[in-house]
């Protein structure tokens, strides 16, 4: 969850997801306090209609009292004919004067004794005419009842009329409302994360393409490009002009720094020159002391190493400048493999190196034979330089598809594995102090004018090489179709 469209697709997950818990709790307890409210008025009605029933029952409240012989008179009853009336009545009712329960509906009489005790002594002492309604917890279910305190007529005993009705329905309706919310909740939160998760994405598809646009960017040579601009409404697009802006400032810069190489290699090429003419001169000169010939020998070695090196950051940066025009034409590889085959095998006879020629196809290609060559040379130079003596290099030419592969292969000091991405860069040289001085001494520049002869041919170099055992680089260039 790293990315922008995760985050806010957890962001509005979350949103959806406490909404919708709120909106669940607000209507089932909404819900519930309406329930509550219908079942306290049915309890409520129900006392009402009993109490009525009993009112108007006037005298003929109670049957006929019965005297029997003995020494308390039989109490009075509720006559039948209310009996019945109130039997039709639903739920739990119970009426009873001060002392004695006068009447039971079915519902109660169904109830366990110790249920029945509880209800009927609750009817006794629980309430009183302040606080007439409540719930009553019994064994087999939980009550809702309410109390009237009747005076049927005024010289007869004080009735309470209590009517009840379980509070079940209270549970079913909770049910009832949890169901659809279980059910339905979740569809609604997976849908709403989905939609979500596409709509992050649609949104920030202009990000994508902008990443896209800048990683082409990348490269110092693709600074004159610049990132599309819609409108400056946009927030992508303000960022896009202002990434533009910093791309036209380091374009600027680079620019100039390469003016800067390009125009000081330039100038340093001629008094060099001249000073290579002037030592040499000096030291074929007669009048030359003898002990003066070593340092003049030093100097004009270094003054050579010095135009090497001009030549090279010239042949660079007029390369990063795109200065140089690569003159196409048609090259036939298997006469200039021959050739720089001869001069590496000169070279590996002065440092005691085999150089061998193996397969070499009749190839063409596209391309500047002089930047070609220079290209092979490279590396051939580098193999018999970083061979040592006994050692043996190999060169070939292979058809490979539709590719011609220049392949040289030595037994030389190879390359550690960690130092293999950065043969390639400007100034990098495996051991410094191995490469300094002597035979050995380079820029680190050679492999760096290698790779941009390859790359402005459409070709490509690689290595694979191994510490101690050797090395093989190989260059693949597009051949001619006609070769
Ligand atoms: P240099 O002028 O130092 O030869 P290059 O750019 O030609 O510069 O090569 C860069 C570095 O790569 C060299 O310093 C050397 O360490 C390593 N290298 C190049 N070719 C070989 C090779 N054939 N065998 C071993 N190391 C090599």
């Amino acid at each position: 969850m790293r990315s922008i469209r995760g985050r806010l697709t957890l962001a509005y997950a979350i949103a959806v997801g406490a909404t919708l818990l709120i909106f669940a709790a607000v209507m089932l307890s909404a819900s519930r306090r309406a329930a509550e409210r219908a079942l306290q008025s049915r309890v409520l009605n129900v006392a009402d209609l009993a109490s009525r029933m009993i009112e108007q029952g006037g005298t003929g409240v109670f049957g006929s009292v019965v005297v029997t012989e003995g020494p308390a008179p039989k109490l009075p009853e509720l006559s039948p004919g209310l009996r019945r009336l109130l039997a039709a009545l639903p739920g739990y009712l119970i009426v009873a004067d001060s002392s004695r329960l006068l009447y039971e509906s079915s519902a109660v009489e169904r109830l366990q004794d110790r249920d029945k005790t509880r209800l009927s002594r609750a009817v006794f002492r629980s309430f009183s005419p302040d606080s007439a309604a409540g719930f009553i917890t019994l064994d087999s279910t939980r009550l809702f009842v309410r109390m009237q305190f009747e005076r049927s007529e005024a010289r007869s005993p004080q009735l309470r009329v209590l009517a009840g009705e379980s509070s079940e329905s209270l549970e079913l309706l909770r049910l009832d409302i949890f169901t659809p919310i279980l059910v339905t909740f979740p569809l609604i939160f997976i849908l709403s994360v989905i939609v979500a998760w596409g709509l992050a994405g649609a949104n920030l598809q202009p990000v994508d393409r902008l990443i896209d646009d800048l990683e082409a960017i990348q490269d110092g040579r693709s600074l004159h490009r610049r990132l599309p601009v819609e409108s400056d409404e946009n927030e992508l697009d303000r960022v896009a002009e202002k990434i533009n802006a910093m791309i036209a400032r380091l374009e600027g810069s680079f620019a100039g720094l390469r003016r800067f190489t390009a125009d000081a290699s330039h100038e340093l090429k001629t008094p060099l020159t001249v000073l290579r003419a002037d030592l040499e001169r000096a030291m074929g000169s007669p009048n030359v002391a003898a002990d003066q010939l070593p340092a003049l020998e030093e100097a004009l070695a270094e003054t050579a190493r010095m135009a090497d090196l001009v030549d090279s950051l010239l042949t660079l940066a007029r390369a990063d400048e795109g200065r140089f025009d690569i003159h196409r034409e048609r090259v036939a590889l298997e006469p200039m493999v021959r050739d720089v085959a001869d001069t590496a095998s000169m070279l590996g006879e002065a440092a005691g190196v085999t150089v061998t020629l193996g397969e070499v196809a009749p190839l063409e290609v596209q391309g500047d034979p002089v930047r070609l060559r220079q290209l092979f040379l490279n590396i051939l130079t580098n193999a018999v330089k970083y061979t040592a003596q006994g050692g043996s290099v190999t060169i070939a030419l292979e058809k490979r598809g539709h590719e011609a592969a220049f392949i040289v292969q030595d037994t030389g000091l190879g390359i550690a594995a960690a130092d293999l991405p950065f043969i390639f860069e400007r100034f990098w040289r495996a051991d410094r102090a191995r490469s300094r001085g002597g035979e050995r001494g380079g820029f680190g520049l050679g492999l760096a004018i290698a790779q941009w002869i390859a790359h402005a041919h459409g070709g490509a170099i690689s290595v694979a090489s191994r510490l101690g055992r050797g090395s093989t680089f190989t260059i693949t260039l597009p051949a001619s179709r006609a070769a």
